[in-house]
């Protein structure tokens, strides 16, 4: 079946019972055993659990990976993935990457001896440069929260195949309906479901996809001794948002097309990131290796004046601190979900005060396009008036 398909189907068992079309969200933490040394597959709802197991068996089969893991965040997903390292191990990871992610590294991995370093992942002479016997991983985030820069994946993973490194795919912008990492020669591909998968701004979620047996058996085990999973109702929360996926996608990319257009020609506009626009950089591989575009997008106004007016007046477009939910909104990265990268590094990548982004969500994108004008003329005033 196509995914579109799939997507809508997700949990949709036939209860021989009730002929219930949705799946029951099971509380149980404890499951009775019939017999000694016998299970019913679930024991204790931490290693295992009915409603859990519908969405990670689901995303398992969207990405094309052996087994999901449904995480209480996109952050524990990320520290799960990475207890798979131990002291003395090195990993490069992409150059524009989520705060919280290089927050994760370098604030709390760091302490465990685990190192990171930061490359452009399409530049191979750059990663064997800062390759070192005790690298373990390459970490890659394509498109680049918030640059959407671009990651040629299949070109990377054979690197880090002759290198004998895992590729981890973090696939939170796209998501398996645009981009499937694991088809490319990722190992493991891991999300914050909180943002497209979840998709309605309420869910606070994480996953992880595996391929292999070896593997998927170690991340289960760490999914297990580590613990930080998804409780039911968010389980299956998440698994009803996935259902609409297709539909979501189809809409953020076209609205979010139609006002990088918008913002590629404004006067008050120094340039635009969207791997949809020919003049990206990275167009042709995004074009390649994924079947459509995220509805992030990013723009640097030409003065810094601009930032605080356009947030204060945007009113349909909410500012507010996440992405890939159906309500439009507005996120000023240097100072919230970037902060925790220092200055410096930060305006060497080119996440600067004049930075912001855009969460284009489902509504019309004409109603988008006359909040933001609305908002630029009203920033525009403030300033010829100071
Ligand atoms: N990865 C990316 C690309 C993100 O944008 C985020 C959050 O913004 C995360 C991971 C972390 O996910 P969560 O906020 O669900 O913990």
């Amino acid at each position: 079946m196509k995914i579109e398909s799939r997507l809508a189907q997700i949990g949709s068992i036939c209860d021989p019972v009730t002929g219930a079309i949705s799946f029951p969200i099971y509380q149980a933490t404890a499951f009775r055993h019939p017999e000694l040394g016998q299970s019913t597959g679930f024991d204790y709802s931490r290693t295992k659990s009915p409603t859990r197991k519908v969405l990670e068996d689901a995303i398992a089969e969207l990405e094309a990976g052996d087994a999901g893991f449904g995480c209480s965040s996109g952050m524990a997903a990320l520290q799960t993935v990475f207890a798979l390292f131990a002291q003395g191990d090195h990993l490069l990871v992409s150059l524009d990457l989520y705060g919280g992610t290089y927050r994760l590294l370098e604030q709390v991995m760091s302490r465990f001896g685990i190192t990171a370093s930061y490359v452009d992942t399409n530049d191979l002479d750059g990663l064997a440069a800062h390759y070192r016997p005790e690298t373990k991983a390459l970490l890659i985030e394509t498109p680049t929260n918030p640059l959407m820069m671009i990651t040629d994946i299949e070109r990377v993973c054979a690197w880090a195949k002759s290198k004998e490194l895992l590729t981890i795919v973090d696939n939170t912008l796209l998501t398996p309906f645009f981009q499937r990492p694991l088809e490319l020669g990722a190992d493991i591909v891991v999300h914050s479901a909180t943002k497209y998968l979840g998709g309605h701004n309420d869910v606070l979620a994480g996953l992880i996809v595996t391929k292999g047996k070896e593997l998927s058996e170690r991340m289960a085990f760490l999914h297990n001794s580590i613990g930080a999973v998804l409780g039911p109702q968010d389980s299956w929360l998440l698994a009803r948002g996935m259902k609409t996926l297709a539909l979501r996608m189809e809409r953020h990319q076209y609205n979010a097309t139609a006002i990088a257009h918008w913002l590629d020609k404004h006067e008050a506009v120094e340039e635009v990131y969207y791997p949809a626009l020919e003049q990206h950089p990275q167009f042709a591989i995004q074009q390649r290796q994924s079947s459509g575009n995220t509805g992030i997008l990013s723009f640097r106004v030409k003065d810094a004046r601009y930032v605080a007016p356009i947030l204060r007046h945007i009113k349909l477009i909410a500012f507010a601190e996440s992405l890939g939910g159906v309500e439009s909104l507005m996120t000023y990265p240097a100072v919230q979900t970037h902060a925790d990268i220092p200055e410096e590094i930060r305006r060497q990548v080119g996440v600067d005060d004049r930075l912001l982004r855009f969460s284009v969500g489902i509504e019309h994108a004409d109603d988008l396009i006359e909040d933001l004008a609305q908002a630029f003329a009203a920033a525009k005033q403030q300033i010829e008036e100071a």
